[in-house]
């Protein structure tokens, strides 16, 4: 399941001038006078309990790794997988105790080996069952260039063993200082790549699974607001499935669809004035 979002992040900035975040906690900047507000479900479940209802205060983004270096010459290298949920939240839940924060890091173990396959570098936000914060796991594919951000999702809504892919609904871009945008509109300014990404993915997807909508649609999503990258979530139905294994056998297919969707992407990520980076 996917959360909406109605947020405003405590005082923080997005430097694209550099590669490292601009985190200026305490320094006094506010991007926008509204309070934080709750979630809300996008789906038609509950709230689970420990759902993080606004917006986690975060220790200092991850430094530059080694494989970050290539990234910053340019070109698509690195794709952050996030297997959404995990530790207190275990997401949408289904029969005999399935739980969507299970499903998803599966998934993305088969999508890791996938697009390692196309030679890209994978991240994935968590690799067991904890719960890192939604600004931790956008700040993975923040901290670098070079990157595209895919969070996993079960749904416990939709015909079952169909996948659908969303991008974050337009919303405006904020100018606050030169080189500098608000953290909550991180997103703002790759819309259209992650558009084209998302069309990428959504077409593989439904070459496997029949009855997956042709295109990507708009949605109001926590987690894509803040990533500052090309960035989609996709949504595997339906935690409701009448055999469980049936979403376990999704998982091949998934991977295959992203990693060659992301592949199609390249060229397009490679030719495309990317928010940050050199003409
Ligand atoms: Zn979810």
């Amino acid at each position: 399941m996917l959360l909406d979002v109605r947020i405003t992040l405590r005082n923080r900035i997005v430097g694209f001038g550099s590669v490292l975040l601009a985190v200026l906690g305490g320094a006094g900047f506010r991007s926008f006078g509204q309070a934080p507000t709750q979630t809300q479900q996008l789906q038609t479940t509950q709230a689970p309990s420990g759902q993080p209802a606004s917006a986690q205060s975060s220790t200092a983004p991850p430094g530059i790794l080694p494989q970050q270096a290539q990234a910053q010459r340019g070109g698509l290298t690195v794709v952050v997988i996030d297997p959404a949920h995990g530790g207190t939240d275990p997401g949408a839940r289904g029969a005999g105790g399935m739980r969507e924060s299970d499903l998803v890091l599966d998934y993305a173990a088969q999508a890791r080996k996938s697009l390692q396959a196309q030679g890209f570098q994978v991240r994935l936000t968590r690799q067991g069952n904890d719960n890192p914060s939604f600004d931790d796991r956008s700040a993975m594919a923040n901290a670098q260039r070079g990157t595209v951000f895919v969070t996993l999702h079960v749904s416990s809504t939709g015909s079952p063993g169909t996948v659908r892919v969303y991008t974050m609904t337009d919303f405006p871009q904020a100018a606050s200082a030169p080189g500098l945008i608000p953290w909550d509109r991180a997103q703002a300014p790759f819309l259209e790549l992650s558009r084209q990404l998302g069309n990428l993915v959504q077409g593989q997807l439904t070459l496997q699974f029949k009855g997956s909508p042709n295109t990507v649609q708009p949605a109001t999503i926590r987690q894509l607001r803040a990533t500052a990258a090309p960035a989609i979530a996709v949504e595997v139905s339906s935690i409701l499935v009448e055999d469980p294994a049936e979403l376990g056998r999704m998982g091949t297919g998934i991977a295959d669809a992203i990693a060659r969707g992301v592949a199609a992407f390249r060229p397009i990520y490679d030719a495309s004035a990317v928010p940050g980076t050199a003409p």
